[in-house]
């Protein structure tokens, strides 16, 4: 190395700032800038981007937690206590830190190799429970369009890429839009969450009838957005069988 290594951190810690700042230039500063580690922000030089003493530190779930009941799902693909209205989420871990850092960087830094990394986190998990399901299609939860403009992505959309060719099931991105601009959930408290949420999304008309789908989202806090997403695919004669998210809590 031709600097010091404090030089060369002193270096990082001055340029990190900037570069999150600079969402245009992150690809390039990706290029000339060994990454940090999205959830400590310490220097890593693992190729995920999130050190392996972060991954050990995640809450991560064992089983499915059912959006209808709210319970795990211990046994089988289906929720015991609703059956028919069984709606497992695969959720990989809480929503705290050092997860909840690294989520928020994907969704608002323009950072997007969260994606990969936690949908080959779950499905290492899940693969066999997520194949039970008898799915035909991923459905990303879609953001309103003037927000997918503003950011550049969906970051539900980029997991439900690396998880369509990890499960080998394709992705639609052409059954459900979000017609309506809501105020983020997190704002929220849980009273108004469910009045908030009430027809966001529309169904796009299709030829196909009784689809099973799987719905991705990055986080999943009341489950307000994906039960909202299942009444309105449901409601267009689809089945909805399950959830899929990086991180689950309230
Ligand atoms: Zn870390
Ligand atoms: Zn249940």
């Amino acid at each position: 190395m031709l600097v010091s290594e404090p030089a060369f951190v002193f270096f990082l810690g001055v340029l990190t700032p900037i570069a999150n700042k600079v969402e245009l230039f992150g690809g390039f500063l990706d290029f000339i800038l060994p990454p940090l580690c999205l959830g400590c922000g310490q220097f890593d030089d693992s190729p995920v981007d999130v050190c392996s003493a972060c991954l050990e530190a995640i809450d991560t779930y064992d089983n499915p937690i059912c959006l209808n009941c709210f319970e795990p799902v211990t046994s089988g693909p289906v929720c015991r206590n609703c059956q028919d209205r069984s709606f497992p989420l695969f959720a990989f871990g809480d929503y705290t830190a050092p997860l909840k850092d690294v989520v928020i960087q994907f969704k608002f830094k323009g950072i997007t190799s969260p994606a990969s990394l936690f949908a080959d986190l779950i499905v290492d998990k899940f693969e066999v429970n997520l194949a039970a399901q008898s799915a035909d299609f991923l459905v990303p939860i879609p953001l309103h369009p003037s927000r997918q403009a503003r950011r550049g992505y969906n970051q539900a959309a980029l997991l439900a890429e690396r998880l369509s060719e990890r499960l080998n099931l394709p992705v639609d991105n052409d059954i459900i839009e979000r017609v309506k601009r809501r105020r983020p959930q997190a704002r929220l408290d849980l009273r108004h969450r469910a009045r908030n949420i009430n027809s966001v999304f529309e169904a796009i008309p299709t030829e196909a009838k009784n689809t099973g789908l799987i719905l991705v989202d990055d986080v999943v806090t009341s489950g307000a957005t994906m039960l909202e997403a299942r009444h309105t695919l449901e409601k267009a004669g689809h089945r909805v069988v399950a959830a899929v998210a990086i991180a689950h809590g309230r």
